[in-house]
């Protein structure tokens, strides 16, 4: 008969070991990331309180997964190893307490811990001739030809070496999220994070289905045999290899202790989200390569690294509920995914996005599900997929709502649309109020001292069923409501009417027209220069506007041809709101040119970057693409700048920027 114990290990060593397939042969984990680490924490604590219990296939025994692939298995020359890792700084501590007392105080090297594919690239006489993957440490597969079609990896390197070097492949996130898009529409696989996207796209049996694929590498270790001179310590080996061509990632930093490597972490702890690339910690290695060998390594990783990984942007969690009544602005319906709480990156999410109704239905989600949630910094956590229980079967598929939940209209879903709209705009409670929130809202019309308290009380009381009502209210009015004093009734009532003649792109947005956001308002405001112009004009000739397709058309159309969206407007324009257009001068220098501004301006904020680059009738986009004119670099520029230099865009320093606007002005 088994023991608890025994029963427990093998448990921890089965579960693993089948989440290891899935995860590094099926690139489809079943478990968070973090779920697998607290189990290997778990079964590393037994084992080493029972030594006489380790077999030789458990999992801390060895690395990633036995190979079961159709590429050639190659022998890697040197071993590669896995690193070990903790999620607290005391057991960084105790690291560090055991690396000094072995060599006493020693410089570390802090790299980021890029979450993609670890391979092995080897260059003969300075070309490149073979490239594995890590596999089990000790085989690979050789995926050279697919590795020859990351035009990151140089064939060539500045020197004739025979040297080997160690990196990870990854996908850019914004390439992962587009993959995803477009398999979602060819019905093809859907990866779980850009990890898997890698590992699944690098490991395509057809390297031309990989060229097709965004695929880049950060190079972070070199194996020395057979160089000459070569470096003593690891920080400059990363410098050979940037000399050599190897992309190196930028944000290294050599530290005295494991003080100034907790300082690294944290810094890196919220700035990693504005990287275009999944890191899920800091990795930290003993600089000195004689201190490395004097410290070793054990049956999996070495002992002179170790890494600390960030708390999970990925969990399992249960779905109690899937909340619909949110109505938009646009009469949108917005499902919710009502959460068990669970600790996520650092805070605890009780709820989630769920998109839209497709997305459930495509995920096959239920309530009661066990699904994974994700969370990446400023965006709101979102359902990433259902885990595969054996209850999911059972629970009853989720039906969409036929009726709004604010005012019982049947919903609609517009034509090569997938949202669930209700239909029935101001006559709508949950819409109206949605739409006056949007209204006074900063990027519409800015209007102070009106939060959504406010608006709901004015709602009730009858007193505004519309934008064009608030302008009608007097002083005394606002102190009809609960709490506003006198004070309060006069800064409501001034800051209303300073809204009255704000500029036409402001007022186009603050209309809530489906698809017309803040960019396409400003397209719009330039081109037709009033409203009225815009609401006389046709599809063909709204469609026609560069950046303006068929389905934003039809959306503009649709509002001005409804009567009550005309009978407000004219309200507003008999109440004295008269929106404003200044007739931009085009420059001959940024006319059309795209702008990209990444990192952060000494003499001025981004949104006045931008302001003052359309004035000067250039343009703006938040990702870097072959279209792109310019990248404007500030300080702590991430990876936009990378990639302005893997395309070889202008880049512009603050001041040539500067520069540029005065003499264009
Ligand atoms: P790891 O990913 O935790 O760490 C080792 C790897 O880090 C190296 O092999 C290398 O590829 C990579 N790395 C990235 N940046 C590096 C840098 N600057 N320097 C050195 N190495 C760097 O370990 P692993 O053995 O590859 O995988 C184990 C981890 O994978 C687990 O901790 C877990 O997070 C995940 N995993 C998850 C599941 C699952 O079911 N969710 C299953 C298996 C593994």
């Amino acid at each position: 008969m088994m023991s608890d114990l025994e029963n427990r290990l093998k448990y921890l060593r089965d579960t693993i070991n089948r989440a290891n397939y899935l995860y590094y042969v099926e690139d489809n984990p079943t478990l968070s990331d973090f779920e697998y680490d607290e189990l290997f924490r778990e079964l590393k604590k037994l084992e080493a309180e029972h030594p006489l219990f380790i077999t030789p296939d458990s999992p801390t025994q060895r690395v990633g997964n036995k190979i079961q692939s159709t590429f050639e298995e190659v022998k890697h020359k040197y071993r590669l190893y896995s690193l070990d890792n903790t999620n607290n700084y005391e057991e960084l501590r105790q690291w560090y307490e055991r690396v000094k007392k072995e060599c006493g105080q020693v410089d570390l090297v802090c790299e980021l811990k890029i979450d993609g594919l670890a391979i092995a690239l080897t260059y003969k006489k300075g070309l490149f001739v073979q490239g594995v993957t890590r596999g089990n440490g000790i085989y690979g597969e050789n995926i050279t030809e697919n590795l020859k079609t990351v035009k990151a990896i140089p064939l060539k390197i500045f020197k004739d070496y025979d040297l080997e070097v160690r990196g990870e492949i990854y996908m850019p996130k914004t390439s992962f999220e587009k993959l995803n898009e477009e398999n979602l529409m060819k019905g093809e696989k859907i990866f779980a994070n850009p990890r898997n996207a890698a590992s699944g796209s690098i490991r395509q049996l057809d390297p031309e289905v990989t060229a097709k694929r965004d695929l880049s590498i950060f190079v972070y270790t070199p194996i020395l045999d057979g160089v000459e001179n070569a470096p003593k310590t690891h920080y400059e080996s990363l410098m050979m290899l940037k000399d050599l061509g190897f992309k190196v990632n930028p944000n290294i930093r050599k530290v005295a202790d494991i003080e100034g490597a907790i300082d690294f972490i944290k810094e890196w702890e919220q700035k990693r989200f504005d990287l275009d690339y999944a890191t899920d910690g800091i990795v930290i290695k003993v600089d000195s390569f004689a201190y490395q060998n004097e410290l070793g390594f054990t049956a999996r990783a070495p002992k002179w690294a170790t890494a600390f990984k960030f708390p999970p942007e990925e969990v399992n969690t249960k779905l109690l509920a899937i909340e619909t009544s949110n109505v938009g602005k646009t009469g949108a319906i917005t499902p919710v995914a009502v959460l068990e709480p669970v600790l996520l990156a650092g805070s605890t999410v009780a709820r989630a996005s769920l998109h839209n109704f497709d997305e459930i239905k495509r995920l096959d989600v239920r309530v009661g599900d066990t699904v994974l949630i994700k969370k990446a910094a400023e965006i709101i956590p979102k359902v990433i997929k259902h885990v595969d229980t054996p209850e999911h079967d059972s629970l009853p598929i989720y039906e969409a709502p036929t009726v709004c939940p604010s005012c019982g209209t049947p919903l609609v879903v517009p034509e090569g649309e997938v949202n669930l709209y209700c239909p029935n705009t101001f006559g709508c409670p949950a819409q109206a109020k949605s739409r006056i929130e949007y209204w006074v809202s900063k990027e519409a019309m800015d209007i102070d001292f009106i939060g959504p308290n406010v608006i709901e009380q004015l709602y009730s009381k009858n007193m505004v069923k519309n934008p064009a009502d608030l302008y009608k209210l007097s002083q005394q009015d606002f102190m009809l409501l609960d709490l506003v004093k006198e004070k309060s009734a006069y800064n409501m009532y001034t800051s209303i009417q300073n809204s009255k003649e704000k500029p036409l792109a402001k007022f186009i947005t603050a209309l809530s027209i489906r698809h017309v956001g803040k960019e396409t308002a400003d397209l719009l405001a330039n081109h037709f220069q009033s409203l009225e112009a815009l609401k006389n004009a046709n599809v063909e000739e709204i469609a026609q506007i560069d950046g303006i397709g068929d389905k934003i058309a039809n959306s503009i159309k649709d509002f001005f041809s409804q009567q009550y969206n005309i009978d407000m407007l004219e309200n507003l324009n008999h109440l004295g709101v008269h929106p404003t257009h200044k007739v931009v001068v085009q420059s001959t220098v940024l006319n059309s040119k795209t702008f990209v501004l990444t990192g952060t301006l000494a003499t001025m904020g981004r949104t006045e970057a931008s302001d003052k680059i359309k004035q000067l009738g250039g343009k703006t986009s938040s990702s870097v693409t072959k279209k792109t004119d310019y990248v404007v670099v500030g300080e702590n520029a991430g990876s936009k700048l990378t990639k302005a230099q893997e395309l070889g865009i202008t880049i512009l320093s603050e001041d040539e920027f500067l520069k540029m606007l005065n003499t264009s002005e």
